[in-house]
């Protein structure tokens, strides 16, 4: 994976302000369709008890008690599945840190750009006192101390799902009293 940190064109205010305007519009409009979509989707399977389709939650509770799952289990799952769709990008961010991967060179040249060129963890060992020290090397040689982080952060999906997860168990822990 290549990371390129070079400093954007400049661009005007007017056209900064049309550029994020519109891209604003078109997120929201997305997520609200997307959010829409699996309400209607999730009424009409009976989810709110409001149809009598298959996820009508007096009829799943029975259909699910003939299977052997009890509500317990349910509960434990639908929490386990909220928590990890909050959490999974900070697991996946702690454990590439962990392994030294999604690093890029921080090194900035004359002309005041960052390098960016993906980086190593490496160990050095000092001749004078024989102390280890770590430092990150790039593929164009430089040694730095330290070197940027590309955290991976939820998307418009990401964001969904966490939320869908909450209003589930919600559901669940409502239709359980
Ligand atoms: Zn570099």
């Amino acid at each position: 994976m290549k990371f390129h940190h070079t400093p954007a064109p400049p661009k005007s205010g007017v056209e900064l302000y049309r550029h994020s305007y519109g891209q604003q519009r078109l997120w929201h409009f997305g997520l609200t369709m997307i959010v829409m979509g699996i309400s209607f989707f999730l009424y009409y399977l009976g989810l709110f008890g409001r149809v009598d389709g298959p996820l009508n939650p007096s009829q799943l509770g029975e259909h699910l008690a003939a299977l052997g799952v009890s509500k317990a289990h349910i509960m434990i799952i639908v929490v386990f599945l909220t928590l990890l769709s909050l959490t999974w990008n900070w697991i996946y961010n702690l454990a590439s840190f962990l392994r030294g991967k999604r690093l890029t060179c921080s090194k900035i040249d004359t002309r005041g750009y960052v390098c960016g060129e993906p980086v190593g963890r490496i160990t050095l060992t000092r001749r004078k006192n024989s102390k280890r020290i770590r430092r990150y090397l790039c593929g164009e040689g430089h040694k730095q101390a330290e070197a940027h982080f590309h955290a991976v952060k939820k998307g418009t999906v990401g964001h969904v799902v966490w939320m869908i997860s909450v209003i589930f168990t919600f559901i669940v822990f409502y239709a359980s009293y």
